[in-house]
């Protein structure tokens, strides 16, 4: 929830009138820039994000949220307007690898449904050889209220927790994708979400364990470092998941205050 408190969220290009421009010492790379063109727009090109999706700027609420959206929309016009003469090529054998992928869960479940051992379809069957979406997700919950800092642990964590935690999601990532299995088109929906929050757990306990310090002890404590250390940590932490190779990457950017308060 990157608007209310956390920060969490995309790395979105800033506004043409505020944003500070290239900061010397830093990569030209966009991870590590604030502003390339749209206001709004990701480091993916006609990508724009809003509200909660988009990071780096805690309690905008819901009037931020929707007033941030009227900024992402209008710069996604303009991004349409001045790219309007480009031709959009798809690759039709991406494309149909896509959609064998997203029915893959479908298929697991029809064609192993009588293994199923017991109970009935509007439930979840009991059955070794798949996994339901609402299994992974209950799985998912344990790991990360265990492992990062939830409630059961007083919101606490450290690097051994955290540890542990990348490992069991490691765990129920290749379950996933070897016994993710749905019934029909809801829970379909349901595997998939499923596996974006799986992604969305990891990406917030990799940044944990890379920052060390507690901000904001109300959210969560690294057990470890139980102090705020401003000298070190007074940054954001970008990140960048590469699909092709699994592998992440952290960095810190610099806070500039824009306005400062007297
Ligand atoms: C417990 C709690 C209390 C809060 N209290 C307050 C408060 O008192 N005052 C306040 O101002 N703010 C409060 N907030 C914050 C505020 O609710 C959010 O910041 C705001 O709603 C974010 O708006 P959004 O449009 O960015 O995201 P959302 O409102 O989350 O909208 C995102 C939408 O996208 C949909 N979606 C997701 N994936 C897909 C997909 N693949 N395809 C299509 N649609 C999809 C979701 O279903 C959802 O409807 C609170 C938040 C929480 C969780």
């Amino acid at each position: 929830m990157g608007s209310h408190a956390t920060e969490c969220g995309a790395w979105p290009s800033g506004p043409e009138d505020l944003a500070p421009r290239k900061i010397e010492g830093l990569p030209d790379d966009r991870g590590y820039q604030y502003y390339w063109g749209y206001n709004r727009m990701t480091t993916l090109d006609g990508l724009f994000c809003a509200g909660d999706a988009c990071g780096a700027n805690p309690h905008k609420f819901s009037s931020g949220s929707f007033t941030e959206g009227r900024l992402a929309g209008k710069s996604a016009v303009l991004y349409v307007m001045d790219h309007s003469d480009e031709k959009v090529e798809v690759d039709k054998a991406q494309v149909d690898s896509l959609i064998a992928k997203v029915m893959e869960p479908l298929e697991r479940y029809q064609k192993g449904k009588y293994s199923v051992v017991t109970g009935p379809s509007y439930m979840h069957p009991i059955d070794p050889t798949k996994m339901y979406w609402k299994q992974g997700l209950f799985r998912l919950q344990k790991i990360m209220d265990e492992c990062a800092g939830g409630w059961s642990n007083y919101y606490m964590t450290n690097e051994v927790m955290l540890n542990r935690g990348l490992e069991l999601l490691q765990f129920l990532k290749e379950d996933f994708l070897n016994y993710a299995a749905a019934q029909d088109w809801h829970e379909l929906m349901r595997v998939w979400e499923l596996w974006h929050r799986i992604l969305a757990a990891e990406a917030v306990v990799r940044h944990m364990l890379f920052r060390k310090e507690t901000r904001w002890p109300g959210y969560y404590v690294r057990a470890d470092y139980p102090a705020l250390d401003d000298e070190n940590w007074h940054v954001f932490v970008n990140s960048r998941y590469d699909a092709k190779t699994g592998q992440w990457e952290l960095w810190k950017v610099p806070v500039i205050h824009i306005i400062e308060f007297p």
